[in-house]
């Protein structure tokens, strides 16, 4: 049979008994109807499997705290649904069970959580449904080239099920979705296809065995069918679970005689079930009595990530609103950080039952990097979205995490330089859209930004130590926005400043532009571009001296400046002499109130049509090439010479500080008019 290729990335090899006769079934229409399909993964997953498969890595356990956390997000989600939708009842057996036949060497996991349909089975466990499953899949070989272990990046990409493949040669997954009658399992080699079928199971959840593969404890595969193999795992990794996760033991008990006493010699086998998690909120728990690896291990579940965090945040609030908040910041960021539809928000519970996930109410977007859960008791049971919005308690709670991250921020930055640095890259960019979103935190918030300066343009220093650093009699903090801080180190409009010892701050991230129209100031410092405005540095004595002599420069010039505007008209709405250009001839400046070039580009991206602002010229008095042209002008006041050169210095001011010529092609070309004739 002809292969169909599917839109969802997956490819129907075989259809045995198709109710209706479709060429190409959509997923939603055809996974709908029964009968046995062998379908191909998706190219990706597959080639994930492969690198699970062969992969060298020793920790092969973890596959079962990879399915364990599975079931657990299934029980969640089974516990939320029937908290708010009356079809599904409330139940107290919510749990795992782990389940081994040790003549066949298989290991089973039982959930009795909210299951899935055959369509979500083939969605969720056929492909990797996550959006830049390219970029993971290279992430992973990335890090496999390098040597790295790329199976540590296992959970954070979502790619956890397929871990099974580690421990086992087959694996078979049976699953009923809550409210719905049917049941379908699933079954692979992993070997490039999957078969799915009917199947039954009495109630919902989801059961995964797998045929374990041969115990190899050099590589790392010990014997899961073991009790104590199981229970070492188990402790390490999901202790904190909060859903029994139970195995069914096999125990000797002497037969008792009529009184009760044991009978010589006689022993039965009883089926015994063993819980072997403790089930504790961890965040409940005394921190005294919690291990670091135990609060890493919490983290890594909530978070989804293979890395420990680089922080964690614990916070008790007794009193009118009784909360506590387990916080995490992670070492870096998720590859999806900056995508809109990045997740956000925080864990809510209420009395160790999980109420919400990404709480978005919990924890302003800006902070999103933040992960962790928050617990209270005073909440009511109310777990619409839309009413905890408004509620008072939440906005209370959302408060008191604030200012405890950003503290705990703060105190990294003052104590543990090298740490906040770190933060700093990974998510320094969110704190500056809190600046630019949230009047509430701002000054905080700017007490943590860092900023590179023309001191030393690869140390990072916050706005108080510039504030230390600053000459004396300086009143301004300066700084420059720019694509880039090379381009910004080449900027002329640096010149005067650095010649004078003055430093400037690089502002090279696209978001500092906007941050510099929310923050006008620092500490009673106004903030100060170099790219807009006059210029007026050193002592009142030296400007005044200089006031004076560029006035005189400006008078005997006033023809040719005049000339230049009027070529120029079309650019620029003035051209004077500067005050800011030492080595450089010509560059161009921004009125003190409209937009920088840089916010200019930023505002064209989102809006299609605006009114593009003219600029102010500025001319180096001091530079040869303005003499000769004042003496070419004063010679022949029409020179056609002139208009070119008004065309080159604008062109060559665009340039030097890295923006676009508006007409490349013609500036290469007056370029070349004007070297021939040169030469
Ligand atoms: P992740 O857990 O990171 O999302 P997985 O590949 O482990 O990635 O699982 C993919 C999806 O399959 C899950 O998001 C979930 O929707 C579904 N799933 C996996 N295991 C279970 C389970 N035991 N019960 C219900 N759904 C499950």
């Amino acid at each position: 049979m002809a292969e169909t290729q599917e839109p969802a990335g997956f490819t129907v090899h075989e259809k045995r008994h198709w109710a209706s006769d479709e060429e190409t079934p959509s997923p939603s229409s055809e996974l709908n109807q029964e009968g046995a399909q062998t379908l191909s993964f998706q190219t990706e997953t597959q080639q994930l499997l492969e690198l699970m498969i062969h992969s060298l890595y020793s920790n092969k356990e973890i596959f079962l705290r990879e399915l364990i956390s599975n079931a657990s997000d299934a029980l969640d989600r089974y516990r939320f649904t029937a908290l708010t939708e009356t079809e599904f009842e409330e139940r107290d057996d919510l749990g795992i069970r782990l389940e081994v036949d040790k003549d066949a060497r298989t290991l089973t996991i039982h959930d009795n959580g909210i299951g899935m349909s055959r369509g979500e089975l083939v969605r969720n466990i056929g492909t990797i449904a996550r959006s830049g499953s390219r970029e993971i899949l290279s992430q992973l070989k990335l890090a496999q080239k390098e040597d790295a272990q790329p199976l540590e990046l296992i959970g954070q990409f979502g790619v956890g099920f397929y871990s099974a493949f580690m421990a086992a040669d087959r694996v078979k997954l049976i699953t009923r979705r809550a409210g719905e009658p049917a049941a379908t399992s699933w079954q692979s080699t992993g070997d490039g296809s999957y078969t799915i079928d009917d199947a039954q199971r009495e109630e919902h959840g989801t059961s995964i065995t797998l045929h374990l593969k041969d115990v190899n404890e050099d590589d790392g595969i010990g014997d899961f069918t073991e009790e104590w193999t199981l229970d070492r795992v188990i402790k390490r990794y999901s202790d904190f679970v909060r859903y029994p996760i139970t195995i069914e033991v096999e125990r000797e008990e002497p037969v008792l005689d009529e009184e009760g006493k044991p009978k010589e010699g006689e022993t039965k086998t009883v089926q015994e079930e063993r819980t072997l998690n403790s089930m504790k909120a961890i965040w409940m728990r005394p921190a005294s009595e919690v291990e670091d690896n135990e609060y890493d291990e919490f983290y890594k579940h909530i978070a989804h990530d293979w890395e420990k965090p680089r922080r964690r945040i614990a916070l008790a609030a007794e009193g009118r609103l009784e909360y506590r908040a387990l916080l995490f910041i992670p070492s870096h960021a998720p590859h999806d950080f900056f995508y809109q539809e990045s997740k956000a928000g925080l864990s809510l519970y209420l009395r160790n039952v999980k109420i919400m996930e990404e709480c978005e109410e919990l924890l302003p977007r800006y902070l999103r990097f933040v992960k962790g859960v928050v617990d209270s008791p005073d909440l009511p049971l109310n777990v619409s979205r839309e009413l905890l919005q408004h509620n008072r308690q939440l906005t209370q709670i959302q408060k008191g995490v604030v200012k405890k991250v950003l503290s705990t921020l703060k105190e990294m930055l003052d104590k543990e330089r090298e740490e906040y640095l770190e933060v700093w890259t990974a998510f320094g960019r969110a704190l500056k859209e809190g600046v630019v979103s949230n009047a509430d935190n701002k000054d905080r918030l700017m007490e943590l930004m860092l900023f590179s300066s023309s001191d030393d343009a690869k140390k990072l220093s916050t706005l108080a130590e510039y504030i230390e650093r600053m000459k004396e009699g300086q009143e301004e903090i300066y700084y420059l926005t720019g694509d880039s801080r090379q381009s910004i180190e080449g900027s002329p409009h640096l010149e005067a400043f650095t010649a004078k010892g003055y430093e400037v701050l690089f502002l090279s991230d696209p978001i500092d532009e906007l941050l510099v129209q929310y923050v006008t100031e620092h500490e009673g410092k106004a903030l100060k571009s170099v790219g807009k405005g006059e210029v007026e540095l050193g002592s009142e004595e030296e400007r005044k001296e200089a006031e004076e002599a560029r006035k005189t420069q400006q008078e005997g010039l006033s023809g040719l400046l005049t000339l230049l505007q009027e070529k120029l008209d079309e650019h620029v709405k003035e051209v004077r002499l500067s005050s800011r250009l030492t080595t450089s001839a010509v560059c161009l400046v921004t009125d003190e109130h409209d937009e920088s070039p840089q916010l200019q580009r930023l505002l064209k991206q989102t809006r299609a049509k605006l009114p593009t602002t003219k600029r102010i010229m500025e001319l180096n008095g001091e530079h040869p090439l303005v003499a000769s042209l004042s003496k070419r002008y004063e010679a022949n006041k029409s020179d056609d010479v002139l208009e070119s050169y008004a065309q080159l210095l604008f062109g060559q001011a665009l340039l030097a500080e890295g923006s676009e010529l508006p007409d490349p092609a013609a500036f290469s070309k007056l370029v070349a008019d004007v070297m021939a004739r040169g030469i």
